[in-house]
């Protein structure tokens, strides 16, 4: 555990404080239930919150301290526990897991000890100002223009948007320090703070402040969904919010001056001067729509889509409304999000692997159809970079978690969006087009009771073996395969075309079917070969005349080096 000075200086005051030794073990509690009444007034960049929200000691033994955090461009003003208030103490506390770098952190005394797996209600009051805020980016080196594109959030007049823990703290949280300049730290600390939040509820309710009083009020999502607006008082929009169990997207508020369009397949909500720009991104919507309905289905709704006023701005996903700049949208990136949002609202799994890997794996198809294999794996590529920079530091040997940290369980970004895109174009690449389309089809989210039951449904369509693949990629994580092409030797045939042998190592610890190239003067052969995890195979091709140059994977198999993946033949002695 780290302590900051500060936190040191402030700790040895509260051992007097409380007359026993002990550490600050931030993570001791969840936030399991939040009721909040938030109130805006977006021009004064400010937020005003009260509310109620219920901890759980997740630890074995009783707990008296408590720790609330917040964005530190907030402050505490009241908790209690009943009518009673409690002793708190306050300080800065820096992390990266808000836009700011730091957190205001209350340390909270509980009235009694709470038991283990207990729950206690606190009730809270803070308030502040949220400006854009790049902070944490900008400290550790990242261009100001591409840190203000990143982290968008803020209160302002028109527009409103703050995603919650990994971009602000508007609710309060409970986490170890995060450092952005520590490769992977943040991730594992948010990805500990989704796993305990799993299944915690929220609610919402808003007093916003709006200056145009005569004009339409303003649209609110909560999480990607409408909340209900009515006028309140003179110049205040009053919103109810739907309860929402907390998703792997941190909880998010959008509020802004939108104008609505809606197309056949989805709903545009847009900013007043980019009209012509949502039109555009429904006519790519409309075009795309016949490639995903073929592969997962005709839709359930329209697909939503939110407009930010940063041209640059980084897309996000908050629920099933997806928010992205439409200015500055190219008809390749309108195609490819459309393509993604279209497949949410076609096909539903509450697996973040299936749900959010096909909805990439369908822009990856889309790619294909427009611009051709080639695109697509390059398309692949940076995300299978990504994966490359994740699954080796992760580190070797691997503990027993990150061995288990597999995709049926992850809630961890890299693995559910990058690796799960990789998966399902291998799968796919396995066992044919119709096979997997027919395996989607056949998948219904109500009997998805179990992680098999996925890769049951695709094995139910496939005369192959693929529970190797399935442990290896699915079940575990055994890391990436690692391709040698270890020896290829050339012969002439009776038919006067050659043979080549080639025999390729997988050096890594997961298994893979990947396509092996043999070049040739005036053209090359492709042919797919199964290679489960350290074990070699060979396999003969046939090719016109005599192997130059061996190429193992075409880039569509993620891999951790790439280096050893060519040979050069020699020509046949015979
Ligand atoms: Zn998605």
């Amino acid at each position: 555990m780290r302590f900051p000075a500060k936190a040191l200086c402030f700790l040895c005051a509260l051992y007097v404080l409380c007359g026993a030794s002990f550490a600050l073990d931030r993570e001791a509690f969840s936030i399991t239930n939040y009721n909040l009444y938030l109130q805006i007034e977006p021009e004064q960049h400010r937020l005003g919150v009260r509310g109620k929200i219920t901890l759980r000691n997740d630890r074995d033994a009783p707990q008296k301290i408590a720790v609330l955090q917040i964005s530190s461009s907030l402050g505490w003003r009241s908790i209690k526990a009943g009518d009673r208030a409690v002793q708190f103490v306050t300080q800065p506390f820096t992390s990266d897991i808000d836009h700011t770098g730091q957190l205001s952190e209350a340390i909270v005394t509980l009235p009694q000890e709470v038991a283990p797996h207990a729950s206690v209600d606190l009730d809270i009051a803070y308030e502040g100002v949220i400006l854009l805020d790049a902070t944490r980016l900008t400290r550790i080196g990242t261009p100001e223009d591409l840190a203000k594109s990143t982290d968008w959030d803020q209160i302002d007049t028109s527009f409103t948007a703050v995603r919650g823990a990994g971009y602000v703290a508007w609710y309060p949280i409970a986490t170890e320090s995060a450092n952005l300049s520590e490769n992977n730290d943040l991730p594992q600390v948010l990805t500990r703070w989704k796993v305990r939040e799993a299944g915690s509820v929220m609610h919402l309710r808003l007093a916003v402040s709006w200056k145009q009083i005569d004009s339409p009020l303003p649209h609110t999502f909560f999480s990607g969904l409408p909340c209900t607006m009515e006028p309140y008082l003179l110049g205040v929009v009053d919103a109810d919010c739907l309860p929402q169990k907390e998703r792997l997207t941190s909880p998010s508020l959008l509020i802004a001056d939108y104008l609505v369009q809606e197309k056949l397949g989805v709903e545009m909500h847009f900013l007043p001067a980019h009209g012509a720009a949502a039109a555009r991104f429904a006519e790519e919507a409309e075009k795309v729509a016949p490639l995903i309905h073929d592969w997962f289905g005709s839709q359930r709704e329209r697909a939503k889509v939110a407009d930010l006023p940063d041209p640059d701005a980084a897309p996000f996903e908050s629920g099933a409304l997806l928010l992205t700049p439409l200015s500055n949208l190219s008809s390749n990136s309108a195609g490819l999000a459309a393509a993604h949002q279209l497949t949410h609202v076609s096909f539903l799994s509450f697996r973040p692997w299936i749900d959010e890997g096909l909805a990439h794996f369908a822009q990856v198809l889309y790619l294909e159809q427009q611009k051709g294999r080639q695109a697509a794996l390059v398309y692949m590529g940076a995300h299978r970079s990504v994966l490359t920079a994740f699954e080796s530091s992760a580190g070797t040997p691997r503990s027993d978690e990150e061995v288990t940290h597999s995709l049926v369980n992850t809630v961890n970004e890299e693995l559910y969006r990058s690796k799960a895109m990789c998966v399902w174009w291998m799968l796919r690449d396995v066992i044919g087009d119709a096979a997997l389309k027919k395996a989607i089809a056949s998948y219904k989210p109500e009997q998805d009771n179990d992680p098999t039951y996925m890769p049951r449904l695709i094995a139910a369509q496939t005369q192959r073996d693929l529970s190797w693949f399935f442990d290896d990629w699915v079940y575990r994580d055994h890391g990436l395969p690692d391709f040698k092409v270890e020896s290829a030797f050339s012969s002439r045939t009776l038919t006067k075309s050659f043979l080549v042998a080639i025999t390729v190592d997988n050096l890594g610890s997961a298994g893979a079917e990947v396509p092996v190239k043999v070049k040739f003067a005036g053209g090359e052969v492709t042919k797919r070969l199964e290679i489960r995890a350290k074990q070699k195979a060979t396999i003969r091709i046939e090719t016109p005349a005599a192997a130059q140059e061996i190429v193992v994977n075409d880039g569509s198999v993620p891999e951790s080096d790439t280096t050893n993946n060519t040979l050069k033949v020699d020509a046949p002695s015979n």
